[in-house]
């Protein structure tokens, strides 16, 4: 007879009890709502409003034909414009040899923790899928305690703590800047003194810097400037070039950690073999550049910048506690605030505030205790995306550089996501108060 029970036993699991990631499912479910006729504003899913340049799904179409699967590490001549794009961008020295392509920096992310046996240490808030990435692999995670009134970020003195209980640990610090959830980066010195501190225990470091394009300044700069030996670069064309559903990303690597990136060719030539041939070839054009790039690259942080600008200054008028963010399209806000209200109808945790608001304002959102904040704060992340992305940028791109955006640019071309911020601050002043109690 055959065991019955391997067949229906959710003990024989790997994925240690995890639902599907928080991104995808607010994504799916937003969807869901709308098929059932429900109004949804989808602040869910932090997918680029934007579309792929025309020069580069011109460089799809034309080589839709490539049917051949490429090289485990990537594409030679997309390794080089990788490459070569650092070197344009940031100033740093790669070489092609040194860049490894993938289907989307999350696999990439995945397979590295896969082959490195380290402790994974993150910051709380951090992005969804670090932590169950090592949670499915069975890493051991240390969240590094961070501070609102700090934006949330990695102080040397946090980390130097976390490592001298232990010095002599593998480790692998994963720092998001511009930040998923947050959109606060780190200045020049901040990272250098990061650095500092990473040299001395021999950490690697994960520059996940997937947002680093839409930096509103475009004025990124990589913690590898200033820890070259031991960072690896990772992003990708889904923020920047609007491509999330192509899948690509890229990891850089110095010379010092060959090895690592012959480690993880291994797992990558077990498991996916390659990255999609047409998207690669495509690909080059993004990372090449030239002046249509550029001028999409502008205009989108100008209506990404004036959007968040928009949305900060509406909740702080309703009297959030948010501060000015970066970069990306989130921020990650916090109800502490309100809180008395929000106990009195029965509301003491970010999923339930998250449930409600979906339910009473159709804005969908995803909550705090995703990013590794504590169940209990009334933390949520707002993703600014839901709007039309090609509209925006033609609008703006009919606006003198040098001019400011009009006031009601985020009404006028961003009308779901300054409503949904309007109807969530509206929910709020609707709260009971003590009188009402
Ligand atoms: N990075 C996006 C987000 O945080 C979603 C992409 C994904 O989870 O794969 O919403």
């Amino acid at each position: 007879m055959p065991d019955k029970s391997a067949l229906t036993s959710h003990l024989n699991l790997n994925v240690r009890g995890l639902p599907i990631s928080a991104t995808l499912g607010i994504n799916e479910r937003s969807h869901q709502l709308i098929r059932e006729g429900k109004r949804i504003y989808k602040l869910g899913l932090g997918q680029s409003p934007f579309p792929v340049p025309d020069v580069v799904v011109n460089e799809l179409r034309a080589n839709a034909h490539q049917k051949d699967y490429l090289p485990v590490l990537g594409l030679p001549e997309l390794r080089a414009a990788v490459a070569d794009y650092y070197r344009r961008t940031q100033g740093l020295t790669f070489a092609a040899e040194d860049v490894m392509i993938g289907p989307g920096s999350k696999e990439l992310m995945f397979i590295l923790q896969l082959v490195y046996y380290g402790e994974l240490v993150i910051p709380t808030p951090s992005w969804v899928s670090y932590a169950p990435q090592a949670h499915i692999i069975g890493r051991q995670i240390k969240w590094l305690e961070t501070d609102a009134r700090n934006h949330w970020k990695v102080t040397p003195e946090n980390l130097e703590k976390l490592c001298a209980s232990d010095p002599d640990r593998p480790r692998l610090i994963i720092l998001n800047y511009p930040s998923n959830p947050h959109g606060y980066t780190y200045t020049d010195s901040e990272l250098k003194a990061i650095a500092t501190v990473t040299r001395k225990f021999r950490i690697l470091v994960l520059a996940d810097e997937i947002y680093g394009e839409v930096h509103f300044k475009g004025e990124q700069t990589s913690i590898a400037q200033f820890y070259p030996e031991g960072t690896i670069v990772s992003s990708g064309l889904s923020k920047w070039c609007g491509a999330g559903g192509w899948r690509l990303g890229t990891f850089t690597f110095p010379a010092q950690l060959q090895w690592l990136k012959n480690a993880m060719a291994t797992a990558a030539s077990e498991t996916y073999t390659s990255t999609s041939a047409p998207i690669q070839y495509a690909a080059i054009k993004a990372f090449q550049g030239g002046p249509e790039i550029e001028q999409y690259l502008v205009q989108s942080r100008r209506v990404l910048e004036h959007l968040a600008h928009t949305l900060v200054s509406r909740l702080r008028r309703q009297g959030f506690d948010i501060a000015p963010t970066q970069g990306g399209f989130y921020l990650f806000l916090d109800f502490e605030g309100f809180r008395p209200g929000l106990s009195a109808r029965g509301i003491t945790d970010s999923v339930g505030l998250c449930e409600q608001l979906i339910s009473e304002t159709g804005v969908a959102l995803l909550p705090g205790v995703a990013f590794g904040r504590p169940a209990s704060e009334l933390t949520v992340r707002i993703a600014f995306v839901d709007f039309d992305g090609t509209r925006a940028l033609e609008a703006a791109s009919l606006i003198p550089a040098d001019a400011p955006l009009p006031a009601d640019f985020g009404e006028t071309y961003c009308a779901n996501c300054v409503t949904a911020i309007e109807s969530i601050c509206q929910w709020v002043s609707e709260l009971p108060t003590e009188a009402t109690r």
